[in-house]
């Protein structure tokens, strides 16, 4: 049996040049187990908090003076009682003590410690704990951007395309192509402008929500008939930034929820849209529900910001009938374990799955194996940029190596 002889976080650097945290876990001087913390720009008020008082450079001391000490001399492979502890440690109900950010490092540095031990990768491990078989998620790729994302870009935070190809590469490339086709029509409608990409390395541009959907359902059009894949358009609206003074506030009009239920749903109906994410406010499981009922036999409604990965948001939503999917982001509840009873919460009542990057990244590919590892359906991880690709990357790896089996 091995057992942590040391665990130490560190600050680290972001996608955005904003500190984040990684946390190291070893045996006998060797490193066994290495994970970092995302962050959003966009974050959900009910996520847990991401790091206490002072935020990360506090919070590292902390973790590494008070909560190490408390850590030494665990032994690896068993997740629920090594998460058990960090919650029993911290002593609050959303980690504003040790920081939602670096118990999540700890935890999935933790759960690759334990992969390590075992010699195998982390998907096999949770794979066999699960006693799932391996099945590659969906690319969910960002095309076009903006809300808090980019300046002055759509309302709207994200135009994304999802993509059915025969194995996990050949979508992320048409993603890609589709990613590609949408800079030259941009170039375009704005001949003698510079374009310029987001924080997910999603294109930026002056554009209306509907001319960016319009571009990018015409891109896809295209793609997919040259490529002969199946690609579909997606949304992120991110609603909770542009809802105020109880309406959805676009550059031309304010909705109110009923009007944004309409809207959104003949949005869905016009452009063929797959998924649909984060279409009202966080507290608005009423208009999730009315939406769901309208389309949600055609279109995955996801909660994003209205779940934030936590267990007791999704039964709500699951007893309202509100939504049918859930956006899975391991920072915004903590730990695995409490992830994973969000997931197989899911899976019970047939609310399918997206793993999520989040706008500020690493090149932790972490996030790839959880996907498969726990069968979800589709990964939300951008299109292109070096922290993106780092998780199509290792999901091609994984494929190739389920392939080989
Ligand atoms: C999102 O809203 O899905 C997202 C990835 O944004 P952020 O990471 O900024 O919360
Ligand atoms: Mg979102």
């Amino acid at each position: 049996m091995a057992k942590i002889t040391k665990i130490n976080a560190r600050k680290i650097i972001d996608s955005r040049g904003n500190p984040t945290v990684e946390v190291d876990i070893y045996k006998d001087n060797k490193l066994i187990g290495r994970a970092a913390a995302p962050s959003g720009a966009s974050k959900g008020t009910f996520e847990v908090k991401d790091y206490p008082e002072g935020g990360v450079e506090i919070g590292v001391k902390n973790f590494n003076e008070n909560v190490a000490k408390k850590l030494d001399g665990i032994e690896v492979g068993s997740q629920a009682n090594f998460d058990s502890k960090l919650h029993e440690i911290d002593g609050t109900e959303n980690f504003a003590s040790i920081g939602g950010n670096i118990t999540i490092a700890a935890s999935l540095a933790y759960a690759k410690a334990s992969a390590n031990i075992e010699g195998i990768e982390l998907y096999e491990m949770i794979l066999k704990q699960g006693n799932v078989k391996a099945r590659m998620p969906k690319p969910l790729g960002n095309i076009i951007g903006g809300g808090k994302h980019a300046i002055n870009g759509t309302t709207m935070q994200e135009f994304l395309a999802v993509s059915s190809g025969r194995n996990y590469v050949s979508s992320a490339f048409a993603n890609i192509s589709v990613h590609k086709k949408v800079s030259e029509l941009l170039k375009l409608k704005f001949p003698s402008m510079s374009l310029g990409l987001g924080d997910e390395k999603a294109w930026v541009a002056p554009l209306t929500d509907i001319e960016a959907i319009e571009i990018m359902s015409n891109a896809i059009k295209y793609c997919s008939e040259k490529a002969g894949v199946e690609i579909s358009p997606a949304i992120d609206l991110a609603a909770s930034e542009f809802f105020e003074n109880g309406k959805y506030q676009y550059k031309n009009k304010a909705l109110s929820v009923d009007e944004q239920v309409e809207y959104v749903a003949n949005l869905a109906e016009k452009f063929n849209i797959k998924i649909l994410e984060d279409p009202f406010d966080e507290e608005e499981f009423e208009g999730f529900s009315e939406l769901t009922k309208k389309i949600g036999r055609n279109t995955l409604i996801v909660g994003d910001d209205l779940f934030v990965t936590n267990k007791a948001r999704l039964l709500k939503g699951i007893k309202a009938k509100a939504a049918n999917a859930i956006l899975i982001k391991p920072n915004q509840i903590g730990t695995l374990t409490d992830m994973i009873e969000t997931v197989t919460l899911a899976n019970k009542n047939n609310y399918q799955t997206v793993i999520s990057h989040r706008s500020g990244e690493t090149e932790d590919s972490t996030i790839s194996h959880l996907a498969v590892g726990l069968g979800i359906g589709y990964i939300k991880t951008g299109t292109i940029g070096g922290e993106r690709t780092a998780k199509h990357n290792e999901l091609i790896r994984i494929e190739e190596k389920i392939n080989n089996k």
